[in-house]
């Protein structure tokens, strides 16, 4: 599975990295990086909830 943001719509409040740490980072830069693009399956829970849990949508989970 790949993570995929729309960084247009990404306002980088970071409720993903709170979600998801494994996944999603804020940074001192206050900008969201993935830092893993393509996850272990056993992260797929936490990171559907991240994407549920995007205020933007900005969010999309492939595959
Ligand atoms: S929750 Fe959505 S809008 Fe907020 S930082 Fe993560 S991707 Fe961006």
């Amino acid at each position: 599975m790949k993570v995929i943001v729309d960084y247009e719509n990404c306002d980088s409040h970071g409720v993903c990295a709170s979600v998801c740490p494994e996944v999603f980072e804020l940074r001192d830069d206050d900008f969201m990086y993935v830092i893993n693009e393509n996850p272990d399956e056993s992260l797929r829970p936490k990171i559907e909830l991240a994407v549920k849990s995007c205020p933007k949508q900005a969010l999309k989970l492939e595959g």
